[in-house]
């Protein structure tokens, strides 16, 4: 009988992991399990395009029902896996119904991290889903301020569309600058002046403590007891890894599915995408990445190692950000006591370098490709 693959989570990376199968000829009966009830769908034009209105969520479609159906894949979207058996092989699923498989890929992504204490009152959103990005879209078209707790790169974005659609601002984050955990502080804080001076109010070193309103959300109250009014509030302070349903499963979980090399969590089981923390060759350390060029690249690894060629999942990091109708573009890692260097500046457009101990680690271009893609040669080659 043909051997069972069942993929958890029917997003990008299982989506490019079951295509990466049929693709190295794989034969295997496969199910694609997801609690979301669209078809497979990419996620980075939701805090860009959707926001700004330049794109339709029906657009972000990876696949039509057609090309899936041509993959071959028993589709079971919809439906939230609740548990693992490792002994019997079966995932247990939100309906009542068992999976058996004989291979498992775990690809489940991750959620939004809450804030504790904020009240869920109206008005008050994450951004993960088209649900949430739908529900965005709509209230900033009817709000006069937005408050964005947290200046990650979701918040900036969030701030970015917000202002280019003429709607008043404010991040609140608890570091000095925006930005700081993917840029550093010295690129974080170019940034933080770049969103500045495209009228984004800055409350910085500041902590919310709760939301404010009764029916309906009206600001955000801040430690120390000013409030920041707002008739919308976006909360992106990270994301955590979806592994509730592996608690106790006997899978190692910290920040992630522990995984070596192959993204191999135990004897037929693997993770793949935001969830895996795997140990990276390139780096020869354990990480995990919320980037969608590595979930992609996972799942081409993957697929390899799956269909009989073990492949070493070796990811240098890149992750892009569009904000105010430019991009941002990171390649490698920024650590926070790296050495920064611009090495080429015009208006806001920059490139910078980061090196430690004089080995270049990172690069860094916003509205500059050709002039940061070379670096990128460099990095990847070590
Ligand atoms: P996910 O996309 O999170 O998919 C996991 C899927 O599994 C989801 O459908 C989830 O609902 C489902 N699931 C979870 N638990 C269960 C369960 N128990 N049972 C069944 N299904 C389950 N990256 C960049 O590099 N550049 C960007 O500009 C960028 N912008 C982004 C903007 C936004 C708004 C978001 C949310 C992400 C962005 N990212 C960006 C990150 C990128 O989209 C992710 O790295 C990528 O989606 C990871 O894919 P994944 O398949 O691992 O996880």
């Amino acid at each position: 009988m043909d051997e069972h693959i069942a993929v958890v989570g029917a997003s990008l990376a299982g989506l490019r992991t079951v295509q990466g199968l049929r693709r190295k000829g794989s034969a295997a009966r496969i199910t694609l399990v997801g609690d979301e009830p669209a078809l497979p769908y990419d996620r980075p034009p939701l805090s860009k395009a959707i926001l700004l209105g330049t794109a339709e969520i029906s657009s972000l479609e990876f696949v039509d029902a057609d090309a899936l159906a041509t993959l071959g894949v028993d589709l079971r979207l919809g439906v939230r896996a609740v548990s693992l058996d490792l002994d019997r092989r079966e995932v247990g699923l939100a309906d009542g119904s068992v999976l058996g498989f004989d291979r498992l890929v775990v690809a489940t992504g991750s959620s939004p991290r809450r804030v504790p204490g904020l009240r869920p009152l109206p008005g008050v959103h994450v951004l993960r889903t088209a649900a949430d990005a739908a529900c965005i879209r709509t209230g900033l078209l009817a709000a006069r301020r937005v408050a964005v707790v947290g200046g990650g790169f979701i918040g900036a974005e969030i701030a970015s569309a917000a202002r280019q659609l003429g709607v008043d601002v404010t991040i609140i984050d608890t570091l000095p600058t925006l930005m700081t955990r993917g840029l550093g502080p010295e690129l974080g804080a170019r940034m933080t002046r770049l969103h500045r001076r495209n009228g984004v109010e800055l409350r910085l070193d500041s902590a919310v403590t709760d939301v404010v309103g009764d029916e309906r959300v009206t600001g955000v109250a801040l430690a120390g007891g000013s409030v920041v009014d707002a008739d919308l509030v976006v909360v992106g302070v990270g994301t955590a890894p979806n592994v509730d349903w592996l608690r106790g499963c006997g899978l190692a979980l910290d920040d992630g599915v522990i995984c070596d090399e192959y993204l191999r969590a135990a004897d037929g089981v693997y993770a793949v995408g935001d969830v895996a923390r795997w140990h990276n060759p390139r780096y020869r350390s354990a990480m995990r990445m919320e980037h969608w060029t590595s979930a992609g690249e996972q799942a081409t690894a993957l697929a390899g190692t799956l269909t009989g060629t073990p492949t070493p999942c070796a990811v240098l990091p890149y992750v892009w950000s569009d904000q105010y109708g430019r991009r941002l573009q990171i390649f490698g890692r920024i650590g926070p006591g790296d050495e920064i260097e611009v090495v080429h500046e015009e208006g806001d457009r920059f490139v910078a370098l980061a090196r430690r101990d004089g080995r270049l680690e990172g690069a860094v271009g916003y509205d500059a490709l050709t002039r940061v893609l070379p670096y990128r040669m460099q990095l990847a080659n070590g």
